[in-house]
């Protein structure tokens, strides 16, 4: 597993920015932002103007085509010569579409933990459609990762940002191309966030847990690039884009009862998860560790309704999909069924009937 990739860990990202900057030879950055951090990110860089010819502050949430556009009308009006990226995943992921669509540098410094600088995917979207392709040059080719910036990060988000990566590399343990070096990572990254995640969500400014959650997103975002997701990803993103929910609150509230229902099929791959969380089942070390921390536990609070749940199995069925576990509509149904509610997570048995009778 190799990643053409420099990874910095500072609390001074100014320095190594501007270090990076000269090495590369870049003097007319374009700075990509969002609305909520275009304050913050003008005040975080004002020491380095002399490098930046540009800034756009319109990166949202499933990087739309549309959004590049404009971006990239303003790239080459400005001739610019490198892409610097401050944000989430939604910040990145328009860095990476301007670099990939440009071929100029990309250095990703990210303010959440979802993985994405560490990955070669981008998602995108084009009339309403999601698109996802995996290329090398997406990768940014620097990250900077400085705990300050993470500081900001709203409680609320900071958890659900956390469970978010730890999906990644959870769902990485029974992936289909899974390999020893992809599970070691994935065990790095669900442990970096077991020992901080609580931590920086009873103090945000606990520079040194912040630091850890960090080194676990990249870790998380990395296994997430080298090993191919099974029905958790599906099930998040199936309702994602049919009802325009928060990613990572929808990560967060699936995961429990995706590793439940996985769990009979795959029980040598989650067995690490036993040590970490020091529990009996997976699920359910997962399940206190997130209810303990506070995060959100039932889809019915982001406004789906039961009626939903039912075009939503049958959607996750449609499009085949690589699972440990044979899926069935009404196996789906019910592991959406009890995430809607908010109940404990279950394997359930093959031999239940669903409450529709179908
Ligand atoms: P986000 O980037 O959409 O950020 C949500 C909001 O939080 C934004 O307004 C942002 O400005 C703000 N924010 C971010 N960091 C902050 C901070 N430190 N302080 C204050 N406010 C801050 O959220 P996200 O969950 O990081 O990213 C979600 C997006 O990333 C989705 O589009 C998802 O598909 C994508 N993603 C892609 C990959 C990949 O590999 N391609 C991996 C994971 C996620």
């Amino acid at each position: 597993m190799s990643m053409d990739q420099r990874v910095f860990f500072s609390t001074n990202f100014q320095n190594t920015l501007a270090e990076q900057l000269n090495k590369l030879s870049c003097d007319r950055a374009m700075l990509i932002t969002t609305h909520r951090q275009l304050t913050a990110s003008h005040t975080q860089i004002n020491d380095l103007k002399k490098y930046i010819c540009a800034v756009f502050p319109n990166a949202v949430t499933h990087t739309p085509v549309s959004v590049t556009r404009s971006a990239l009308a303003i790239a080459k009006d400005k001739r610019i010569d490198c892409v610097i990226s401050i944000g989430g995943g939604s910040t990145t992921g328009l860095g990476k579409a301007i670099s990939f669509n440009t071929g100029y540098p990309h250095i990703a410094i990210p303010t959440t933990y979802s993985g994405s600088e560490s990955t070669p995917i981008l998602g995108e979207t084009s009339n309403g459609t999601k698109t996802t392709f995996t290329n090398p040059a997406v990768l940014p080719e620097i990250v900077i990762y400085d705990p300050n910036l993470v500081v900001s990060l709203p409680k609320h988000q900071t958890i659900t940002s956390g469970l978010n990566a730890l999906a990644h590399a959870i769902e990485a343990l029974y992936g289909k191309n899974v390999n020893i070096k992809t599970t070691r990572l994935a065990l790095d990254g669900i442990t970096y966030f077991y020992n901080s995640l609580q931590k920086v969500a009873n103090n945000p400014s606990d520079l040194a847990a912040r630091e850890l959650t960090l080194r676990g997103a990249w870790c998380c975002g990395a296994v997430l690039g080298h090993v191919g997701m099974a029905l958790h990803h599906k099930l998040c993103h199936t309702l994602g884009g049919a009802y325009n929910l928060p990613h990572a609150d929808t990560h967060a509230i699936i995961l429990p009862h995706a590793i439940a229902f996985n769990r009979p099929f795959c029980e040598k791959a989650l067995m690490p998860i036993k040590n970490i969380f020091n529990c009996l089942h997976p699920e359910i070390g997962l399940w206190n560790f997130i209810c303990k921390l506070g995060a959100p536990t039932r889809l019915k609070d982001l406004g789906v309704t039961k009626a939903n749940l039912i075009e939503v199995a049958e959607n996750v069925i449609e499009t085949r999909y690589w699972n440990p576990r044979p899926l069935t509509a009404k196996l789906v149904h019910q592991v959406l069924l009890n995430a809607w509610a908010g109940n404990p997570p279950e394997p359930f048995s093959d031999n239940f009937t669903s409450i529709t009778g179908k």
